[in-house]
């Protein structure tokens, strides 16, 4: 590839000129290809539109399993017999003492997700009166992942004070049908349309390595840009026994920098996260992705362990990166927040389940 190639992607994303399907192709694909160019173009367009900073986000498992849908990556499916450590709706007060934690380990972003297809109205109704509690208690946005929802419910948690609704839409609308059977893509894309009625911002993503083709990427992109998502989650497969997706396909750390590169020339101005799965996939080139995305999930994920707390901080600092938060990034790297666990797992060649300590730390002790 000439550096024309290189200049002209460059150029369009930062006028928010669409790519060309047939460029776009080119990124995840052509051999020819020079990584650092691409990233150098991605990283022009991140600066230009999200500065050098990194927004951290730390999940909170709300309720672990008991889901009835079959989606194939998800260890809280009805189809998977992954070993997860199962447990009903925490409280409220473990969810603000953990929504603490958060905020003091430099979290911007709060995300609650809950498993299930769906809430009740009675279950919107709850989660508004947490979401009312926790924003008045801490300066942290929040975020939200409960399945399918309406306008009328978008509405009740927006009301609360709800800041942004998690909806992944995971694959293209061609592939949707080989990852999952009890929902259709449809019925994703119009739960985006009532957050959004509601007036809430979006955050919605995609997972790589599920036996989709670089053009089910593209569609997604695509997809996403033309909702306007606010976040997009670039999620990684991670292996998880028990699954019935367990072989990440066509997964390189070379393949997963193109893939956050184009996610940023298709979606210049939204915030593009690292999310699950970079350690494994990203391995060495973890911090060569924070040029083309903004944001990473710290604490790893929802059931899966991720890299040790301050070896991510390190990494953030050492690239000259700054964070999102009230709270100095060395101020908290040098807290008590920070210290190693002896016993931190190699997230990087193996997936490692979290156990109830990782899970529910304000209710379960560690040895
Ligand atoms: S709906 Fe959510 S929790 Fe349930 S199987 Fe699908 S991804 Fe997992």
């Amino acid at each position: 590839m000439n550096a024309e190639f290189y200049q002209n992607l460059t150029t369009a994303a930062l006028a928010g000129e669409p790519v060309d399907r047939n460029v776009a192709e080119q990124v995840l694909s052509d051999p020819d290809i020079d990584i650092l160019d691409l990233l150098h173009g991605a990283y022009v367009v991140r600066k230009s539109f999200r500065g050098n900073i990194v927004t951290i986000h730390i999940i909170n498992n709300g309720q672990n399993g008991y889901c009835p849908e079959d989606c194939q990556y998800c260890a809280q499916a009805k189809s998977s017999d992954s070993a997860i450590h199962e447990y009903p709706l925490k409280s409220d007060e473990e969810f603000l003492k953990e929504a603490k934690a958060a905020y003091e380990k430099g979290a911007h972003r709060y995300c609650m997700v809950f498993a299930g297809r769906g809430p009740s109205r009675s279950r919107v109704e709850r989660l508004g009166a947490l979401i009312r509690k926790i924003k008045e208690n801490y300066p942290l946005e929040v975020c939200v992942s409960a399945g399918l929802l309406d306008a009328d419910k978008a509405a009740v948690l927006r009301e609360a004070g709800l800041d942004r609704l998690n909806h992944n839409l995971n694959t293209s609308e061609r592939h949707y049908g080989s990852i999952c059977s009890t929902h259709t893509y449809a019925d994703r894309r119009q739960t985006l349309a009532a957050a959004r009625q509601a007036g809430l911002q979006l955050c919605s993503g995609v997972i790589v390595g599920m036996k989709e083709d670089p053009q089910d990427l593209i569609d997604v992109a695509i997809e996403l840009s033309q909702l306007k998502v606010e976040s997009i989650p670039v999620n990684f497969l991670m292996p998880i026994p028990g699954n019935r997706l367990t072989d990440p396909q066509g997964l390189t750390p070379q393949y997963a920098l193109r893939v956050l590169c184009l996610y940023r020339f298709i979606n210049p101005q939204a915030e593009i996260r690292m999310a699950a799965g970079r350690e494994m996939h990203l391995r060495s080139l973890q911090v060569m992705g924070l040029y083309a995305a903004d944001s990473l999930f710290l604490d790893g994920y929802l059931n899966t362990k991720g890299d040790d707390r301050r070896r991510t901080l390190e990494m953030i600092r050492d690239a000259g990166f700054t964070i999102k938060s009230e709270i100095p990034l060395e101020q908290i790297l040098a807290g008590p927040q920070n210290i190693t666990r002896p016993d931190e797992p190699e997230s990087r060649t193996k997936t490692v389940l979290k156990d109830a300590a990782d899970l529910r730390p304000c209710i379960e002790k560690r040895q």
